[in-house]
């Protein structure tokens, strides 16, 4: 793909369908050039807009004369785990540049999960998470988190035969990369149309998940406005450990957190998803894991246990298997489906909160 660096440069992929509805409009072309456009940028995946061969050249000279064109990431360096999960390190064609990162994590049943980031960077310092180490940084666009998945499918051919099986395809999708999706929601919200869209990538709205902190205001309104699933990383029973661990805890607390996910609107047969980093001496403990019973009593809901993942510069540390187990044991026994997750890409620096764009 090409990369513009012009000043008043527009990605048309940064346009959603109704963005281009209202484009073509404004350019007195037909509302069926919009779903044309739409087609090449999110299916087709073409690199420039004159590979868009069913547009007459008029329409694409117009629309590169009001400053549009593509661009793409690029592939910085790539690094294969052990378990054939690959941490991509990209750069965005932007002036300044910036560097995010991506995990491809394959599964057992041939699932391929592409771990995606929605910002480059993250304010929200969870203790935890070498995201959180590096401080905030902005906003990804929507062609910049589409372009995650562009690269992705670029990874994926050049490791086909090595690393992954002839025709393998990202087939999940999980915005539990660098950042919080849920500050940057409306580019988020057209990345999660796009995603789902059966004109665009056509991912079943079951295999997307987006997870969040905890952004309290913007839970609901996720619930309303899509019917991907849901991730909360919670981590913590009580106000004054959470606040500890994460930060964001004293702006939106346990209850009002409690309070949303009760009230979130879940498709039949879905669960919320708890995410629960279990650390050694700070939430491992059985107390901790009886609190935890109490808090989400009444919600649907399954935990995936995440055993801590170090990182250099953190005291923190992975609980014994022992303790992780009986950790599960007891939420089990008290009724809850938890399962402890095997984090994958470890050893590159993959694995969860091990992100952090630092080659
Ligand atoms: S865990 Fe997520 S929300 Fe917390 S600092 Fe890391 S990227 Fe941000």
């Amino acid at each position: 793909m090409t990369t513009d660096k012009k000043e008043n440069f527009k990605d048309l992929r940064d346009l959603s369908l109704d963005d281009l509805l209202e484009l073509v409009s404004d350019m007195r072309e037909k509302p069926y050039r919009a779903r044309q456009l739409y087609k090449w940028l999110f299916s087709v995946a073409v690199g420039s807009i004159d590979e868009m061969t069913d547009i007459s050249k008029k329409f694409r000279a117009a629309l590169k004369a009001r400053g549009f064109g593509l661009r793409s990431l690029t592939v910085k360096e790539t690094k294969v785990s052990k378990d054939d999960s690959i941490k991509m390190l990209l750069e965005t064609p932007t002036v300044p540049a910036v560097l995010i990162e991506s995990v491809l994590i394959p599964s057992d049943d041939s699932r391929l999960t592409l771990c995606v980031s929605t910002q480059a960077g993250c304010s929200l310092g969870c203790e935890f998470c070498m995201t959180a180490m590096g401080g905030a940084g902005r906003n990804l666009t929507l062609s910049e988190m589409v372009g995650e998945l562009y690269a992705a499918r670029e990874v994926i051919a050049a490791n086909v035969g090595e690393v992954y099986p002839e025709g393998a395809r990202v087939t999940n999708v999980v915005l539990m990369g660098m950042g919080e999706p849920l500050l940057n929601y409306d580019e988020v919200l057209k990345f999660l149309d796009v995603l789902v869209d059966t004109a665009a990538f056509g991912l079943s709205q079951r295999k997307v998940t987006v997870s969040t902190a905890g952004i309290t205001p913007m839970i609901r309104r996720l619930g309303q406005d899509s019917d991907v699933n849901l991730a909360v990383s919670l981590n913590a029973a009580t106000d004054a450990l959470r606040t500890s661990l994460m930060p964001i805890n004293k702006k939106y607390p346990l209850k009002e957190l409690i309070e949303e996910l009760r009230a979130y609107p879940l498709k039949k047969q879905r669960m919320i998803t708890i995410e629960y980093i279990l650390i050694e001496g700070v939430n491992d403990s059985l107390d901790e894991a009886a609190k935890l019973l109490t808090l989400l009593s009444g919600i649907d809901v399954k935990i995936n246990l995440i055993p801590f993942n170090p990182f250099k510069g953190t005291k923190l540390k992975r609980p014994s298997e022992d303790v992780i187990a009986d950790f599960r044991d007891t939420l089990t026994a008290g009724g809850i489906r938890a399962v402890v997750r095997a984090s994958k890409g470890l050893d590159v620096y993959a694995a969860c909160g091990q992100l952090s764009a630092r080659s």
